[in-house]
């Protein structure tokens, strides 16, 4: 055993989160050590696109002409979440603008253009965007819609830049850094985390930390055993988990062998877009009884999330000749064409009448520019009346779905590791993937909440820990 690093705060993980709260951390004064298992930063934040979900006003949204407002943006996020955590959500909206001011201040690139297309990644590199269900219902009628996906400027997936200026700010703030060093323990005194232990250089070392520990590791997409406990549907065999490769839970298992809780552990963000085309939307999303479950206008992962929960989790869209285009990125595939409804049934063995009926409602609705069964938009409210109609294959097992895990450790608003009863562990926290914040499920999700929440409340946490250690100063 080798003994000797000391720093203010370890950050355990080089991530969004680890190098957010690294950052504030050193600029507050804090000696700050990161050590990360690879050979470089990175994590699934390298690998995600980019996103970051944020409103409330923010200088993008103004210069486009969104007037959003904090509370629209409350009861957007609010709106579907499991069990949401008020004040996480408040803190994270009311600084939403100044987060964004901070990122920007850290180097990281956005610019003033907007994308106003139905897509799950923009394909060019329009920093605004709609990321969520902002239009669609139930959202709608709880909050002002207002584009919130923030991309960092780049062309394709963003980002491995949004962590490269983030790891540039966090050196130039003085972080030092410790690659290879993969933590495997937790060191406590009388209960308080005083460090941790990891593997560097074939040798087992200890590095002391005055005042708090961050788990910043990544969440639990590439550990099989967690995901076949809590995410069975993320563990079969043709589910594709995205995301850093050491993404194995270990943060999550580190706060739990010191009496820390986890929350929505069987959260996941699980995904087959059914857009673009755009004209997908205007069909029907049909289960194996030939009824409907959600408005296909839905963000593409609270689709794919009510396809998964469907009998068989089978479904299957229909549209006709003036809606259908060959799928975009080969997500799903065209089963085949027919003449009539009645004989599409038959052939995708529904029950007799149930897509005849389906449609007919879904038709004189359409026609009428509305959608009473499941609340579409207008804009994409049109009638199946063109033959051949088409079927195509959305089910679970035969569509590409993709995911990554959303649950983790149970954190306060600072980020402090909370046991069962809700009290914290003593100097030792957790921020991103390996918490749990405001990502609760596909349902309720946005395409930006994981980075933005990284990043945020990461940011906390370093402010947490230096007000504890001039309190301490103080002493
Ligand atoms: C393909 C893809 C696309 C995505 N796109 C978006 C998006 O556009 N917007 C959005 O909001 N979210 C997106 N997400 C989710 C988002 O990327 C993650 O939630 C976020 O990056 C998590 O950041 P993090 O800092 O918590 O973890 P990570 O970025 O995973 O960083 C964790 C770090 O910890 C290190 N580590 C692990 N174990 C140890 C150990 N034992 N010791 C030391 N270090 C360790 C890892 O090597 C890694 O560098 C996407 C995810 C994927 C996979």
């Amino acid at each position: 055993m080798t003994d000797g690093e000391m720093a203010d705060l370890i950050v355990v993980g080089l991530g969004a989160a680890g190098a957010s709260a690294a950052i504030d951390a050193a600029r507050a004064g804090l000696d700050v050590l990161v050590l990360e298992r690879a050979s470089g930063g990175g994590g699934s934040t390298a690998a995600s696109g980019g996103y970051l979900y944020l409103g409330g006003g923010t200088s993008v949204q103004t210069a486009n002409g969104y007037a959003d407002s904090v509370e629209d943006m409350i009861a957007f996020l609010t709106c579907e979440m499991p069990d949401p955590p008020h004040d996480k959500i408040r803190a994270y909206c009311e600084a939403s603008v100044a987060h964004f001011e901070w990122l920007k201040a850290q180097g990281v690139p956005f610019n003033t253009k907007y994308f106003g297309g139905k897509h799950f990644e923009v394909p060019s590199d329009e920093t605004l965007s709609w990321t969520g269900g902002e239009k669609a219902h139930p959202h709608v009628t709880v909050a002002r819609p207002a584009p919130r996906g923030h991309m960092v400027a780049a062309q394709g997936a963003a980002g491995h830049v949004l962590i490269e200026r983030l790891i540039a700010a966090a050196e130039g703030a003085g972080v030092r850094f410790a690659y290879d060093a993969n933590v495997t323990d937790l060191v406590t005194d009388d209960g308080t985390v005083t460090g941790v232990r990891y593997r560097s250089e074939g040798a087992e070392r200890v590095a002391t930390a005055r005042h708090g520990v961050l788990l910043a590791t990544g969440g639990f997409a590439m550990d099989p055993a967690m995901l076949a406990e809590h995410l069975p549907v993320m563990a079969r065999d043709d589910v594709y988990v995205v995301g850093g490769a050491y993404a194995d839970g270990v943060g999550i298992r580190l706060g739990r062998s010191v009496g820390g809780a986890t929350k929505h552990m069987h959260a996941q963000l699980i995904t087959s877009p059914l857009y673009p085309p755009e004209g997908y939307l205007k069909g029907v999303l049909v289960n194996r009884d030939g009824d409907r479950f959600v408005a296909e206008d839905s963000y593409h992962a609270r689709t794919s999330q009510a396809i998964v929960d469907q009998p068989g989790h089978v479904a299957y869209l229909i549209v006709d000749t003036a809606m259908y285009e060959p799928p975009s990125f080969g997500q799903q595939q065209l089963i085949d064409v027919w003449e009539d409804f009645a004989s599409m049934e038959r052939d995708l063995g529904l029950p007799e009448g149930r897509l005849q009926a389906t449609v007919a409602r879904y038709n004189a609705d359409a026609a009428e520019g509305r959608d009473g069964a499941m609340h579409k938009h207008a804009d994409w409210c049109q009638p199946l009346v063109v033959p051949p109609f088409a079927a195509v294959d959305c089910s679970l097992g035969k569509a590409v779905f993709s995911g990554f895990s959303l649950g983790g450790l149970a954190t306060d608003v600072d980020g402090r590791v909370l046991r069962e009863d809700g009290s914290a562990i003593d100097r030792l926290y957790a921020a991103g993937a390996t918490a749990s914040n405001l990502a609760q499920g596909s349902s309720s999700y946005a395409s930006g909440v994981c980075l933005g929440e990284s990043t945020y409340f990461a940011r906390r946490v370093a402010a947490a820990v230096a007000r504890d250690a001039a309190l301490a100063a103080a002493a």
